[in-house]
């Protein structure tokens, strides 16, 4: 089938190259030319596990295509996919923006049938806006053309994106109309042949039940880290509460870890985005204006150790740390936490040495030649000359270092811990002074 997908970052890149790589004949469209002669030239924009070989094999095999040309790319594809950013407007809702310029793109360049599919997180009520639009631009252009919005929000996660595609636990398709459904089940047919993953329902459920899955999701991490907080301060160890909690199939295992708050492109924007919605119908979101404003707090916990530990006394200190993306496996540094408490660190006339397995060029990118910021190329290397190490971001590679290197480097035996990585008791032997979340010890 015929596929054309509007925007090339997370979502459209790993969604364009999944569907190739099934048979569709796809068309990857992109505002940023950089982006579009960098992936013709085989060089992959962003670090996600197995994309580079499957992005490679379609566009050789020419399933793949990248493109600029927008006018090129409507006539191509009878689906039109839009996985354009929907970023934060200054009141915290969803810039809707890119998301109305591809629709009037697809409109001021339509000459056949389209159906129109929403992949980026929008709220309620946008598919409506999305048809507006188009409706406006044909009939500016004096044509008749039939064409629908679907919602088919994604549910990838960064990290395990490609799997996520090639497997997903659902498919959220938005329509009633019943021509767009069996074309939609159709185009997910070769993902759906173990069981049917396929759930249909009204466009503005979909639309929500993609603010509801991140929210619900946002909610358990900021549950936990109350929680922590509640241990730490009670003196019990947040990971005993953890497994025993965890152990009752209504709540389960998964999702329920502590840490130095959440980050990443969709959960904090996504539960501001709610918030707003819900503002905007005078209704009083109280559980999510909590979720936000515990996980706030949370991002700034790993300074506070520092601040207590040196009791003030942080200018001047140098901080080896560990992880920069905002969860391992990804080299994505949008409110990331580790960028809280850098921006915190510099303020406050300390200096950072910093590793990250696939986020450097990204840091770099965004803090260029900051004073203050050396990245090193080995975790090892982030050691020498500092006088704590901090660890931000769970990357495997974390999980069993060389605890006696690290005391022989650091000026102090500390470690700060933002995830939990290590066991206390351990640590105790080795003679490190251990300050992890909520593990019934505060600085
Ligand atoms: P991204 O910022 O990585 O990529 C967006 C791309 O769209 C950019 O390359 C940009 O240049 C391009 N673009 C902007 N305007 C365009 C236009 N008019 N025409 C063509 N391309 C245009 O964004 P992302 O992380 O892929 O997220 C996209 C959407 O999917 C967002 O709404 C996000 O909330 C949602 N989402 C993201 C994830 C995730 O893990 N990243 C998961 C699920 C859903």
């Amino acid at each position: 089938m015929k596929v054309t997908v509007f925007g090339i970052g997370y979502v459209g890149l790993v969604q364009g190259a999944v569907l190739a790589s099934v048979g569709h004949d796809v068309v990857c469209v992109d505002v940023d030319e950089e982006k579009v002669k960098n992936l013709e030239k085989g060089i992959i924009p962003i670090y996600e596990p197995g994309l580079t070989s499957l992005v490679e094999d379609n566009y050789q095999s020419g399933r793949l295509k990248f493109t600029t040309d927008s006018k090129f790319a409507v006539g191509h594809g009878d689906f039109q996919f839009i996985a354009v950013g929907t970023p934060p407007d200054e009141d915290g809702s969803a810039d809707l923006k890119y998301v109305l310029a591809v629709a009037e793109t697809i409109a001021k360049n339509m000459q056949t049938p389209k159906i129109i599919i929403n992949k980026s997180t929008v709220p309620v009520g946008t598919a409506d806006k999305v048809s507006e639009k188009i409706k406006t631009v044909l009939a500016e252009r004096g044509e008749v053309i039939d064409f629908d919005v679907v919602s088919n929000p994604e549910f990838l996660k960064e990290g395990a994106a490609v799997n996520d595609c090639l497997k997903p636990d659902r498919i959220i398709v938005g329509t009633v109309n019943k021509h767009s459904e069996e074309m939609m089940r159709e185009l997910y047919a070769p993902f759906n042949r173990n069981h049917d993953k396929i759930i249909v329902m009204d466009v503005r459920s979909a639309e929500l039940t993609k603010y509801a899955a991140n929210c619900m999701l946002a909610t358990k991490i900021s549950f936990m880290n109350e929680m922590s907080n509640l241990a730490e301060k009670l003196g019990a160890d947040i990971e005993a509460v953890r497994h025993g909690i965890g152990s009752d199939p209504r709540i389960g295992y998964q999702f329920i870890y502590p840490g130095c708050g959440y980050g990443g492109s969709c959960f904090p924007k996504d539960v501001q985005a709610l918030v707003r919605t819900a503002n905007d119908i005078d209704y009083k979101p109280s559980i999510l204006e909590a979720v936000e404003e515990v996980n706030y707090r949370q991002k700034n916990k790993l300074f506070e150790y520092l601040d207590r530990h040196y009791q003030g006394a942080i200018e001047g200190k140098t901080i080896a740390l560990w992880g920069l993306s905002f969860k391992p496996n990804t080299d994505d540094m949008r409110e990331a936490s580790s960028r809280v408490l850098m921006e915190k660190l510099w303020e406050n006339g300390a200096k950072v040495q910093a590793y990250d397995p696939e986020a450097m060029e990204e840091c770099q990118r965004i803090y260029g030649q900051k004073d203050g910021l050396t990245l090193v190329g080995t975790k090892e290397a982030a050691l020498k000359g500092a006088d704590v190490l901090v660890i931000c971001t769970e990357w495997s590679q974390f999980r069993a270092p060389d605890f006696d290197l690290i005391s022989n480097s650091l000026n102090e035996k500390l470690i700060v811990d933002g995830r939990n990585m290590y066991d206390p008791n351990t640590m105790e032997k080795k003679g490190i002074a251990y300050y992890a979340i909520g593990r019934g010890r505060s600085v």
